[in-house]
């Protein structure tokens, strides 16, 4: 018999998809690796299980405590999931740009879901930046994930996605490109492939309303860089810790319209039917094209599954109203 001992066994191994007909102007071989095979449809559920048995190892997290974390859904849909195979209590803190759908899935899944605004500068009070901080401080027995600064967040992608990554193209990887949030998904992969081969390139995918491009081009934290956007999960008004700018080659910035209109590609042209960062990486991608040539072989990391989307981009009168399809 074959089986896993539970969920949590679950996470990993997902495969590499070859690109098909989106970026047929790119010369090189565009390969998709495709994370919402993870039990909890993102990359996300890697992080949360190394973060989680992490904080266990040093003490931070005790048996019957609870878990608080700051998150767009998908960290929060991993952490729940651990949560409920290892018996802790699962409070996510969520801002009110991130769609309904994210909010009911983690409902669905245990957890106590708070929602802050998103309008506010980080240091404001109600913020969900420090929301999660007050939180924590009040609950007792509990834990606050961070997973912006926590170190287990790049570790479990340097121990898992980017090995993964190295084996399934036989070390023929080039280049690898993908959306930037907390920086744990692209300074763990990036850290481990440069490791096998200092000459693959690193790209990272930004949104405007972002300071990531302007800081590692410029090293400048430019506060007019900063305002509301509508593309999830990646971008940031913070530098977490776990992103090390110097493991990256470069950053392109995709607008919401052309996240959103990609992300709608992605399901009608290759069947994969993916979330809003997803459609900024392959547009990212396009933008990118003069970097790639033909023997090439380009990876792509999609975070998530296109379900907690089907209220926006997927939804024809949410894209009119906000002008992105007549
Ligand atoms: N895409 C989605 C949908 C996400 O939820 C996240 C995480 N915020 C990212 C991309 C970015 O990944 P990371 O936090 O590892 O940079």
């Amino acid at each position: 018999m074959e089986y896993a001992e539970n969920i949590l066994g679950t996470i990993g191994n997902t495969p590499l998809v070859k690109m098909n007909k989106l970026t047929a102007e790119i010369d090189a071989l565009v390969l998709a690796k495709y994370e919402t095979f993870n039990p909890g449809n993102s990359a996300k559920d890697r992080m949360a299980v190394k973060m989680i048995e992490e904080a266990e190892a040093s003490g931070l997290l005790q048996p019957g405590g609870t878990i608080i974390e700051g998150t767009s859904g998908n960290t929060g849909m991993g952490l729940a999931l651990v949560a409920i195979i290892k018996g802790y209590k699962m409070i996510c803190v969520l801002s009110d740009k991130q769609s309904k759908e994210k909010m009911d899935i983690l409902r669905a899944v245990g957890s106590e879901v708070v929602v802050c605004p998103t309008d506010v500068a980080p240091e404001d009070p109600r913020s969900y930046y420090s929301t999660s901080k007050r939180l924590a401080e009040e609950t007792p027995n509990s834990w606050y994930v961070n997973q912006y600064d926590n170190p287990a967040n790049t570790q479990a992608h340097y121990e898992s996605t980017g090995p993964e990554i190295w084996k399934q193209t036989d070390g023929k990887v080039t280049h690898f490109v993908v959306g930037v949030g907390t920086g744990g998904t692209i300074s763990g992969v990036a850290k481990y492939l440069k490791e096998q081969n200092p000459n693959i390139k690193i790209w990272g995918i930004d949104t405007y309303g972002s300071v990531f491009k302007k800081y590692h081009e410029t090293g400048i934290f430019d506060e007019n860089e900063i305002y509301s956007y509508v593309t999830e999960g990646i971008g940031e008004d913070i530098l977490p810790k776990n992103v090390d700018f110097s493991l990256i080659d470069g950053f392109t910035k995709v607008t919401d319209k052309d996240a959103a209109v990609y992300t709608r590609r992605l399901a009608k042209e290759e069947g994969m039917f993916l979330g809003n960062s997803a459609g900024a990486a392959v547009k990212g991608l396009l933008q990118l094209k003069e970097h790639f040539t033909k023997d090439d072989v380009v990876v792509v990391l999609f975070h998530d599954h296109g379900s907690r989307y089907v209220g926006k981009m997927f939804n024809d009168e949410w894209m009119k109203k906000m002008g992105y399809i007549e």
